[in-house]
């Protein structure tokens, strides 16, 4: 089927400033998407809503939620469907690193990084989906990480690279319950991408280090994953489905 004129794409994860779903949300404005910003803070997704209508000219509107919570995650695309065009495509970049050793991992850890980066997949691809069947249209696109394929070697440990191996099973299981209702379900799986989720640890030093494994000679950009996310959600990618993009300078082959 065909696009409405006008639709939205909600971007989790959309406040960190140089994140990748601010990243997302930009890019996506730029080529016309009303976008939903979903993150932590309330007031924060709502400043950046509007310094998407006011860069942008497009229709915006954030809700704070806490994604590894159900009923926030429910509450908050409710509301988001209530203010903005037909919801045609959820990016789901919300997410949150783990550097603690196996050894070191505390119930609590595992429980927290679980939470954020699989089960509050699952809980926002769950929402959407019941209207996307509705519509009989949708776009969902999930982001795993280099980490999940080659079990760790990145600054985050063990439950980060299995939410992430996770979100591939989510990514194909989902693809394939919900294609025959148009809709969708991808994962770009990012390698190394120069933002703030290793808490400013990314230092020169490391960046060289890691662009040694790589086959494109330099550290990620955001914009970057944002062009291959912008692909999975497009009109014209609607015979790509349960697929994981490795955007990631050729880090890991297969
Ligand atoms: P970031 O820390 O800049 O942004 C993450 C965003 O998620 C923040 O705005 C944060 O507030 C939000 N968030 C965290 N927990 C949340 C929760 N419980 N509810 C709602 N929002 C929450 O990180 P980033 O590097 O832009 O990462 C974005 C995604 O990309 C993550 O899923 C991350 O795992 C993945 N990724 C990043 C890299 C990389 O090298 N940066 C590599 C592979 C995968």
């Amino acid at each position: 089927p065909a696009f409405p004129a006008e639709r939205t794409a909600i971007v989790t994860g959309a406040v960190s400033e140089r994140g990748i779903g601010r990243a997302t949300a930009n890019y996506l404005a730029e080529r016309g998407w009303s976008i939903g910003v979903v993150d932590l803070d309330d007031a924060a997704c709502k400043a950046v809503a509007d310094g998407l209508t006011a860069t942008y000219g497009v229709k915006a509107h954030g809700v704070g939620a806490n994604i590894a919570d159900e009923a926030s995650v429910r509450a908050a695309i409710d509301e988001i469907e209530a203010a903005l065009p037909q919801v045609v495509a959820l990016a789901n970049i919300a997410g949150v690193s783990s550097p603690v050793g196996y050894l070191d991992l505390e119930p609590a850890e595992w429980d927290r990084v679980l939470g954020v980066n699989l089960n509050g997949v699952h809980y926002a691809t769950r929402r959407v989906a019941e209207s996307m069947v509705k519509n009989r249209l949708g776009r969902i696109v999930n982001i795993s990480s280099v980490s999940a394929q080659r079990g760790g070697g990145t600054f985050s440990k063990t439950p980060y690279s299995v939410a992430k191996a996770g979100v591939i099973g989510l990514t194909r299981a989902t693809a394939r319950e919900l294609g025959p209702y148009d809709i969708t379900v991808n994962c770009v799986s990012p390698g190394p991408i120069d933002t703030d989720i290793m808490g400013g640890t990314l230092s020169q030093e490391r960046k060289d280090d890691m662009v040694k494994d790589l086959v494109v000679n330099r550290v990620g950009n955001t914009r970057d994953i944002a062009a291959a996310i912008h692909y999975f959600i497009g009109e014209d990618s609607g015979y790509v489905s349960g697929q994981t993009l490795n955007v990631d300078g050729g880090l890991y082959m297969h």
